[in-house]
């Protein structure tokens, strides 16, 4: 169990730029991020375009350098998922059954893609674009857009 501070729920941009902002502000407890995805947080409008279409590489698309964390005292708590907030006791729960007690939470959790409700929408070919996992299966199908006139 961690100490009480600043616990971020989500590990996407808000997440990364909350946690930044709560160091260049001058707090100095415990600062934890809780992200269901295994990368640590990155941008994703370039998985529509420059990722998409070849001109970038995924590895550009994080927020920060990987030490940057460390550097920063932010703990990354990645790959698992927040399942419960218990609010009178100030505690969320992950869903790997570990507990984190906060002082102050956010909830940073984004949004995810409204699966489409007609027949053939799981078809092979159809696909969502959310996360980096995504952009590059995109890219390997051989109908990826040539420009990124589209998001
Ligand atoms: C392909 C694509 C292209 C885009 N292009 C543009 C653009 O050109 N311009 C623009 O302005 N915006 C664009 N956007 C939108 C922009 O990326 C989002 O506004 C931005 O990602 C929001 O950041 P966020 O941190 O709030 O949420 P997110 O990026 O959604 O991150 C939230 C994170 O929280 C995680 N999470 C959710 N629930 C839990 C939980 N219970 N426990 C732990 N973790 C959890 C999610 O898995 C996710 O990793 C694009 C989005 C996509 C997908």
């Amino acid at each position: 169990m961690t100490a009480q501070g600043f616990v971020i729920v989500g590990g996407g941009l808000a997440a990364a730029k909350a946690a930044e902002q709560a160091r260049k502000q001058g707090f100095e407890g415990p600062v934890v991020i809780v992200g269901d995805e295994t990368l640590r947080p990155y941008e994703r409008p370039p998985l529509s375009k420059e990722v998409l279409i070849g001109k970038a590489k995924p590895d550009t698309v994080y927020v920060h350098p990987q030490e940057w964390y460390a550097e920063h005292n932010i703990e990354l708590r990645l790959g698992v998922a927040v399942s419960a907030i218990d609010r009178e006791s100030h505690q969320v729960r992950l869903a790997d059954g570990s507990e984190i007690g906060y002082d102050k939470l956010l909830l940073a959790t984004g949004a995810s893609p409204r699966p489409l409700p007609v027949p053939g929408a799981d078809a092979n070919g159809v696909h969502y674009l959310r996360r980096l996992s995504d952009s590059e299966a995109l890219k390997k199908t051989s109908s990826s857009p040539a420009s990124p006139g589209w998001w």
